[in-house]
């Protein structure tokens, strides 16, 4: 059967990453998740004590990166960094914090894309992030481009957060979203937008099996097209 790539980006905590790893489940695709990349280059930063200002230390530090992908029980990918499991590490709020200027800079990201290229080069894949559908695969046989209000993000992302035992307030979990959004936004290489032919994806009200059930539907109509 022919395979397609899905990109999947929007803002910080709409739910791309379940979202994502549940159509990737129900296709047998692989699932690609670019933030993890991301955060994995900016916790090796913060663990190093790089300056993350200082881009020639950045660039250096980056080729002692080793970012790998293994899939646990569930078949769900955890991050290893040299080897070393990270997937814990990598969500903290330090992280989260920093995460967004370390991927404002064109040496990271250049890096990184080159590991997403890796990952989709077969096809079969579903991909999120914030410039997969713009700049990562720009060639992607469907985009998604998920939204939700700010509130609702936030409230989601404390409950995860919650779920493994992090405490967070609402205020601080929300002023980060909108803290990254802006930063995301804003950048001047790859900043996050809509691409021309992405579908637009509201799920504030839609229950999780309802938007993956329409990211699936929409699949199904470009492989058998
Ligand atoms: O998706 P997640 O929230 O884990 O991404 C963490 C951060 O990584 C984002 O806030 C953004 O700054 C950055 N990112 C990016 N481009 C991507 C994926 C993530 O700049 N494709």
């Amino acid at each position: 059967m022919k395979k397609i790539t899905i990109a999947i980006d929007g803002y910080s905590a709409c739910g791309k990453s379940t979202t994502a790893r549940a159509v990737a489940k129900r296709l047998g695709y692989v699932y690609g998740d670019s933030g993890a990349m991301y955060r994995t280059v900016t916790y090796y930063l913060l663990q190093q004590g790089v300056s993350l200002t200082d881009t020639a230390e950045v660039s250096r530090a980056l080729g002692d990166v080793g970012i790998t992908f293994k899939k646990d029980a569930q078949g769900n990918p955890l991050t290893y960094l040299n080897g070393r499991l990270v997937e814990e590490e990598i969500r903290s709020m330090q992280v989260s914090e920093h995460v967004s200027a370390v991927a404002a800079i064109p040496v990271v990201r250049r890096a990184m894309v080159k590991l997403q290229h890796q990952l989709g080069e077969h096809k079969g894949i579903v991909m999120d992030g914030r410039d997969i559908g713009t700049v990562v695969f720009p060639e992607a046989e469907l985009k998604i481009f998920m939204t939700a209000r700010p509130e609702i993000r936030a409230q989601r992302r404390l409950k995860e957060l919650a779920a493994k035992g992090i405490n967070a307030s609402l205020e601080k979990v929300l002023a980060n979203l909108e803290e990254r959004d802006r930063k995301d936004t804003t950048r001047a290489d790859s900043p996050l937008k809509k691409a021309a032919d992405a579908i637009e994806l509201d799920n504030s009200f839609l229950t999780f099996a309802e938007q993956v059930d329409k990211i699936v539907k929409l699949a199904e109509a470009k492989i058998n097209a």
